[in-house]
């Protein structure tokens, strides 16, 4: 539409410039190839270029990858023969699908529920390390392009930390991604991570100084009755993020982050409900009083412990309720590789009316930060 048209290019014609050195000061223009685009012939930045060239350097940090041993149960399992194909592929059709969309670095995961859903707490310890193993000696043929975040046995809080320990000491992976709560001993339970047998978990988590991506899963089948009748509302379309927002709530509102104020936590989809929701979180506790044992209000959490990714959430109105909530420096780009395109969320990201400052630290600059990459 015209009116969209002429706002893009205005916003991008003025921060084109100033997005560059933005960049060089920060010491993230690997965007090498943006400077010369937006270089007139004079040698000096022209600030009226016509357009700004793909980034080509993104780290993305929601892609998935299967194992024969989780992958009839998971997401991937009714999503047809394509998707069960390019996850199960780490090689050169999935670097392929990287270099179409821009991605230079992919932190590649087990798809959901993955180890959460498996109530047995000897096989999730089995399985993780089968996949954390299998993951590394697949990675390490890509170590430019890929890298991993563990999968964890989270049924035995202390097994999850020997596992992390192990994932990021000995496999030199970049954190780890837990698909929401884990079901244990029975298939009808829900444990969730705020609760006090998982203090010591989370303490490993702060000292390793890695992140925890909080991956959504779906309520279970006997916990759906606001769904019933509805199952189109029960995945991807708005269960997966309800539950996985208020799983962060129950984060933020525990008094975790007090205890352990280094944590950090990664919330996909543009942050699933809670930034958008945040302020009214904080403005109805004061006006109930019904608090939660967190010290601070709970927006603190989501601006100082979280990070927010781009996965699957591919909307310029969205992203910019979610900056303006805790700012350009704690978003991050992702994909949500194989259930997203990357070409369609390049084609989004590359041309979406932001501050070029912006765009460059949500597509690598914030990531090489977090990652240290
Ligand atoms: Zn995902």
């Amino acid at each position: 539409m015209p009116t969209n048209n002429r706002t893009d290019h205005f916003t991008r014609r003025g921060f084109i410039s100033w997005g560059a050195r933005a960049a060089a000061t920060l010491g993230v223009l690997g965007r090498s190839n943006a400077a010369e685009a937006v270089r007139a012939p004079s040698g000096k930045l022209d600030t009226i270029a016509s357009d700004l060239l793909p980034i080509k350097e993104k780290i993305a940090l929601e892609e998935h990858f299967s194992i024969p041993e989780t992958v009839d149960s998971s997401y991937a399992a009714h999503r047809g023969a394509d998707v069960l194909r390019l996850i199960a592929e780490i090689g050169p059709d999935r670097i392929a699908e990287m270099d179409r969309g821009g991605v230079e670095t992919c932190i590649i995961s087990l798809v959901a529920p993955g180890i959460q859903g498996i109530p047995s707490a000897s096989q999730a310890i089995n399985v993780s390390r089968h996949a954390n193993d299998y993951l590394a000696e697949n990675i390490a043929k890509y170590p430019k392009r890929l890298k991993g975040f563990a999968a964890l046995p989270l049924q035995d809080p202390q097994a999850a930390s020997q596992e992390l320990t192990r994932c990021i000491k000995e496999l030199g992976f970049c954190g780890a991604l837990v698909n929401g709560f884990s079901q244990i001993g029975e298939a009808d339970t829900a444990v969730y991570y705020d609760l006090p047998q998982y203090r010591p978990f989370w303490a490993t988590v702060e000292q390793l100084g890695v992140p925890l991506y909080l991956h959504p899963r779906e309520p279970l089948p006997t916990r759906r009755q606001a769904y019933e009748g509805h199952q189109w509302l029960v995945s991807s379309a708005w269960g997966l993020g309800a539950e996985t927002s208020i799983h962060a709530l129950r984060l933020m509102g525990s008094g975790l982050f007090d205890e352990y104020p280094k944590l950090r936590v990664i919330l996909g989809h543009l942050g699933e409900c809670v930034p958008f929701g945040i302020w009214r979180v904080d403005h109805r506790i004061v006006k109930t009083g019904v608090r939660p044992q967190a010290k601070l209000p709970i927006s603190r959490y989501l601006r100082e412990n979280f990070y927010i990714t781009t996965s699957g959430n591919f909307r310029t109105q969205a992203l910019t309720d979610v900056i303006t909530e805790v700012g350009a420096d704690r978003v991050l780009y992702s994909v949500d590789y194989p259930f997203e395109d990357m070409g369609d969320a390049a084609e989004w990201f590359d041309h979406a009316p932001i501050a070029e400052s912006d765009r460059v630290k949500i597509a690598f600059g914030n990531a090489r930060q977090v990652f240290r990459l």
